[in-house]
């Protein structure tokens, strides 16, 4: 048979347009699956909900909110998401090419960085819901000796209703920290400070507070330098939930020796019913963990009142999952002296009934004040 070139071409096409019909269903599923990312759905057993977790570092770098999905991946279900409210300047004078990343590396001052907020705000709204509801952003860009730093929180919530569930982890007293930031020194005697915390008591926002409980150095081994006055300011506003970061412990800032009985001041304090503890950063677990018998001590602790403490990584922008992770597992040997119980309150339940209640509460708010 001889075919003409007119039919030739005929042929094709007709032969193109019913491979083209045949494949046109499964090339629309195909570019559907790469256009649009996979949503990440909460795992069935978490290990932990993450209570103190940075998104981004001291440059205010880090990953996406979507990238760090994967990187919690089946471990933890939800988690905060906190931004860093300080900016560490990179001074040429100071540092050359030599890029500071980390407040420790260079001598060159730290300043609050309140574009945070809005840049985290954005990359959360861009989330599926499903994706959002794993996160609970929290407001950091603010300055807690600003008699305006209110006026921030709000003019946040605002511009972002629907967001944010709190605010921190904001610093007060911390160490090397402190006395880096450029203008006033943070102090729990600050009125600036009590205005936050009566608004957030107003508001219902979450707030988790960085407050050393000591400096460095004191010779005065059972009474850490700021206990008191943090307590005196915390008993002030019973209606606001306030998370202290670390127990007020840090790198540097090691607990007395009553530590675990100051602790337990507070817990059995009825006025004082607000208040829980974190049990986040890599850095504290080598003082729970300094011998059998602390651990053991910090693990009553916990059994005696499993309601007032949230497991955290205070992992900062971390890139993989066993970096971001650590954090947590370093603090195994703790985890295992726990009841069933109490185990499963501090690495699930309580941000749940924490973060939950704080997230209605704003809704709430904002739904009365924010014209939509
Ligand atoms: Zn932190």
């Amino acid at each position: 048979m001889t075919i003409n070139i007119k039919q030739y071409f005929d042929y094709k096409a007709l032969k193109y347009k019913g491979l083209l019909r045949a494949m046109f269903i499964p090339l629309m599923v195909m570019s559907l699956m790469f256009a649009v990312p996979q949503s990440q759905a909460e795992p069935k057993n978490p290990i932990i909900n993450d209570s103190h977790f940075h998104l981004t570092n001291y440059v205010q770098k880090g990953p996406t909110p979507r990238e760090f999905l994967k990187t919690m991946g089946d471990k933890v279900g939800k988690s905060a998401l906190m931004g860093l409210p300080l900016q560490q300047k990179w001074d040429f004078f100071v540092s050359g090419n030599r890029v500071p990343d980390y407040y420790l590396e260079s001598d060159a001052r730290l300043y609050y960085y309140s574009f945070v907020d809005a840049a985290l705000a954005k990359q959360y709204l861009a989330l599926t819901p499903e994706e959002q509801n794993r996160f609970d952003p929290m407001i950091t860009g603010f300055n807690p000796t600003d008699m305006y730093a209110t006026d921030h929180i709000e003019r946040v919530l605002r511009t972002f209703p629907g967001v944010f569930t709190g605010i921190g982890e904001f610093s007060i007293h911390k160490e090397f920290v402190s006395s880096k930031i450029a203008g006033h020194t943070a102090s729990v005697n600050n009125r600036a400070f009590h205005e936050i915390l009566k608004q957030a008591s107003e508001i219902g926002l979450l707030v988790v507070l960085h407050c050393d409980i000591n400096t460095i150095r004191n010779d005065d081994k059972l009474n850490p330098a700021h206990y008191l006055d943090v307590v005196n300011v915390l008993r002030k506003h019973p209606k606001a939930n306030i998370i202290w970061a670390h127990t007020g412990l840090g790198r540097y800032v090691k607990p007395t020796t009553n530590h675990t009985e100051l602790l337990l001041n507070i817990l059995n304090d009825p006025a004082l019913s607000h208040v829980y503890f974190d049990l986040a950063w890599d850095e504290i677990a080598k003082y729970i963990q300094a011998t059998p018998e602390t651990t053991r001590k910090w693990a009553a602790v916990i059994n005696a009142h499993p309601e007032r403490f949230l497991a955290g990584t205070d992992s900062v922008a971390p890139r993989t999952q066993e970096k971001y992770f650590k954090n947590y597992t370093v603090h195994q040997p703790l985890i295992d002296l726990l009841s069933n119980k109490a185990s499963r309150m501090v690495r699930l339940e309580n941000y749940d009934t924490l973060f939950g209640d704080a997230r209605r509460k704003v809704r709430d708010w904002e739904t009365r004040h924010v014209a939509r």
